[in-house]
């Protein structure tokens, strides 16, 4: 199986490329630009291996984008190259938009032309999204596949909008596409700008523990390493045209994973007091969803898959890998993003 996988350099891309490289009739071809969000020593350990190639390239060169899915000939393309910080988007949309949509539009063009001239046999061009692009639930309810789209940030938006572009792919020109919309993930290799790592390396750097708002903001988390098996599975089984919601039945409030990563921190590097001394409630994110929760039932039912790991082990499993680490993490804490307040906007 070929497969081309894009912002495979990422955090969820690199779990992917590891998932897809335990078989060992797998070549992976990544595509990224490695943007800031991308650490060269994700997937360092994979380029030793001839089955895997890292391509640096822009998904917006169109040109290039059918030059390689011509001379790749991919079974799969999993498409997950993307701005992805809602903070940052909120700071400036420009690169969101360019690569969420216009990036989008470049690698289902490519799709579109090499599979309309190869007819590779079974054909699949995940585009794979995030349950954001639904707005925010409020105390009941939960996300699925029928759920209409309602993005409140620029990033969600843009995120949306790539939904809408390969739905209509699929239906205007036939192309196999598959789209899926997972809930947070967390587990090893995240850029440290979201939640989890930040709040890990900001509490062994004596750091404050920035909580916005009162905390009480809901998402339903999901191991990386779930949501890759989740997309192996989508593209093996899953049917053209049709989308998936897939999520982890984890729903904790910020301040409860704060508090969660706090205890296990205090654990395991014990200081005078609690880790929880550290945390400061600051002002608001503009735009911020109350609560996500997922409705897997379909991908469930329909695909056979279901979250493997446990949310408390999942977690403590991460904050180990961040302290085994500081090799992955220090450079980035150095050089890219030291931890200081984004998108306040509008505040
Ligand atoms: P990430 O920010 O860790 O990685 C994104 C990768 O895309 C980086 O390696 C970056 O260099 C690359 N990239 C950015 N712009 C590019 C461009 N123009 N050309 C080529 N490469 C480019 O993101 P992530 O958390 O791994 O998310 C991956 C995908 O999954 C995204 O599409 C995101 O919307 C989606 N998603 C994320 C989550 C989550 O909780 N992180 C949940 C659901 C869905």
């Amino acid at each position: 199986m070929k497969y081309l996988v894009t912002g495979g350099a990422g955090f969820i891309g690199s779990a992917l490329c590891y998932r897809l490289m335990q078989s060992p009739n797998a070549h992976v071809t990544v595509v990224d630009k490695m943007t800031y969000a991308a650490n060269p020593a994700s997937l360092a350990p994979l380029e030793r291996d001839p089955r895997f190639r890292l391509v640096r390239a822009d998904i917006c060169d169109s040109a290039l984008m059918l030059d390689l899915a011509r001379a790749e000939a991919p079974d799969v393309i999993f498409h997950l190259a993307a701005e992805t910080h809602v903070d940052r988007s909120i700071d400036g949309a420009d690169a969101f938009v360019k690569t969420n949509l216009v990036g989008t539009f470049a690698m289902l063009q490519a799709a579109r032309a090499y599979y309309e001239r190869a007819r590779p046999d079974r054909f699949r061009f995940v585009h794979v999204s995030t349950d954001e692009v639904f707005g925010s639930l409020g105390a009941e309810g939960r996300f699925d596949e029928e759920t209409p789209y309602d993005p409140s940030s620029p990033y969600s938006a843009t995120k949306a909008g790539a939904d809408h572009l390969a739905q209509a792919w699929h239906r205007t020109y036939g192309l196999p596409v598959i789209v899926s919309n997972c809930s947070n993930n967390y587990g090893p290799r995240q850029f440290p700008e979201k939640l989890i790592p930040l709040m890990v390396l900001n509490a062994i750097a004596g750091q404050a523990l920035p909580i916005y708002g009162d905390g009480s903001n809901v998402r339903d988390w999901l191991h990386v390493e779930d949501h890759a098996d989740a997309l192996v599975q989508i593209a093996e089984l899953g049917a053209p045209g049709e989308s998936y919601a897939v999520g982890g039945d984890s729903e904790k409030t910020n301040l409860e994973i704060v508090n969660l990563v706090c205890g296990l921190l205090d654990a395991r590097r014990p200081i005078s007091g609690s880790y929880t001394d550290q945390i400061e409630f600051v002002s608001d994110r503009p735009g911020h969803d109350l609560r996500y929760a997922i409705d897997a039932s379909k991908i469930r039912k329909d695909l056979g898959w279901a979250p493997s790991r446990n949310f408390e082990q999942g977690l403590a499993d991460t904050v180990d890998w961040y302290l085994a680490n500081e090799a992955w993490w220090r450079p980035l804490r150095e050089r890219v993003y030291a931890g200081d307040r984004l998108g306040k906007v509008g505040t």
